[in-house]
């Protein structure tokens, strides 16, 4: 038996956490679930958004499937989600984008992986806001050092890219690749101009994949990759990508398959890792039994997975894409007409994918 964090989150993320669940446990896949809250419903309850238990928790498992959490815009508490993936050092975002018959797509048999680094990047979270002290002290020094000046009007983000976290992310590409039978990596940058972060990006990428003989490696830079990738995503595998250009581009992959009701995602580290749905928490469907619970259950497919359950893993798969190709027992979003009344509740198309995977 496997012990498993289940973060249910808010808005619509107890109704998609129980829908996962149950799928999970039709598989016969033995996982013990461990309960554990986080967001602003948990926030309102315990002046808390993400309790110590609930880290501590999966600190101890190791796995978890989180359901979405509502960040509040502007004041409030941080994202949870970002401080979950630092806080338990998750430095691989791992986003399969993949067709399946039955959803409205511009495009059919897309597979691709994007590994995107999570950590560092412009969004290390290092910024100096315009016209602090700080800021001041910062433009001065760099006015001093470079020929290029900075105006005292603007703000900084800083965009680290380090060996060892470029390492450490292109080997996780190039293992998944090698581990699911994959046939490519591709080192997504833009090293033509930034040489020094993407410019070494590359290098490391170089480096690595010559150590992966059995896997084919090219890079590409960024914006020929977006094009690259509506024109012919046939062409492409596994995408591995600093963070802001993975972030960009998840969307992007996740938009060529249908959108975000069938876009599952994982947060890996070495010492543990969470599995969660794309989307967020959907605040206006929350209670409602109307959303798509697919994304967070194929979620719940890399979960098992990550554990070694293959058989399990596959039969889940197998049967969320059954019913989606039915295309009968769906939500709403799924249906050729959003108002479709033949649309069924986030409980129901689960109680479907359960009967297949019995059947
Ligand atoms: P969202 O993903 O919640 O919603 C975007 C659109 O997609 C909305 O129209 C929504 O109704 C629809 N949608 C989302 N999930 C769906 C589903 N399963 N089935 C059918 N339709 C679905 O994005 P948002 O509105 O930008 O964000 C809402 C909140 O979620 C924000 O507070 C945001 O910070 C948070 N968020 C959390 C996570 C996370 O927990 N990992 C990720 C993204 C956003």
């Amino acid at each position: 038996m496997t012990t498993v964090t289940l973060i249910t989150g808010d808005g619509i993320g107890p109704e998609i956490a129980e829908a996962a669940r149950r799928c999970i446990d039709a598989t016969g896949s033995d996982i013990k679930w461990e309960l554990a809250e986080a967001g602003v419903d948990i926030m309102a309850k315990t002046g808390t958004p993400l309790p110590q238990t609930t880290i501590d928790s999966v600190r101890k498992n190791g796995v978890g499937l989180k359901a979405p959490i509502t960040t509040p815009v502007g004041t409030g508490f941080r994202s949870i989600n970002v401080f979950l993936r630092q806080e338990l050092e998750l430095y691989a975002c791992l986003r399969p984008c993949k067709s399946y018959k039955g959803v409205r797509s511009r495009y059919s048999n897309i597979d691709l992986v994007i590994v995107r680094e999570n950590t560092e990047d412009l969004y290390a979270g290092i910024e100096f806001e315009k016209g602090k002290d700080d800021t001041i002290e910062l433009i001065n020094w760099l006015n001093k050092h470079n020929k290029r000046k900075i105006g005292n009007d603007a703000g900084i983000s800083i965009k680290p890219i380090s060996v060892k976290g470029t390492e450490k992310i292109v080997r996780f590409a190039f293992e998944y690749a090698r581990k699911n039978k994959r046939k490519k990596v591709t080192s997504v940058h833009k090293a033509n101009i930034m040489k020094y972060t993407d410019g070494l990006w590359l290098e490391i990428s170089r480096e690595i994949a010559k150590k992966y003989s059995d896997i084919e490696f090219e890079d590409r830079i960024v914006d020929n990759m977006c094009m690259q990738l509506i024109q012919k995503p046939e062409l492409y595998d596994v995408l591995v990508l600093p963070n802001l250009y993975g972030d960009i581009l998840s969307d992007l992959c996740a938009g060529l398959v249908g959108g975000l009701g069938v876009a599952p995602g994982a947060n890996i580290g070495d010492k543990g890792a969470i599995f969660e749905a794309t989307h967020g928490s959907a605040p206006k469907y929350a209670g409602q039994n109307k959303v798509n619970p697919c994304a967070l259950i194929l979620s719940g497919v890399l979960l098992l997975r990550h554990i070694g359950k293959i058989t399990e893993a596959d039969k889940l798969e197998k049967a969320v894409a059954d019913v989606i190709a039915q295309g009968k027992d769906v939500t709403y979003d799924m249906k050729a007409d959003r108002n479709d009344p033949t649309a069924v509740g986030t409980s129901q198309m689960a109680d479907a994918i359960i009967k297949k995977i019995k059947s």
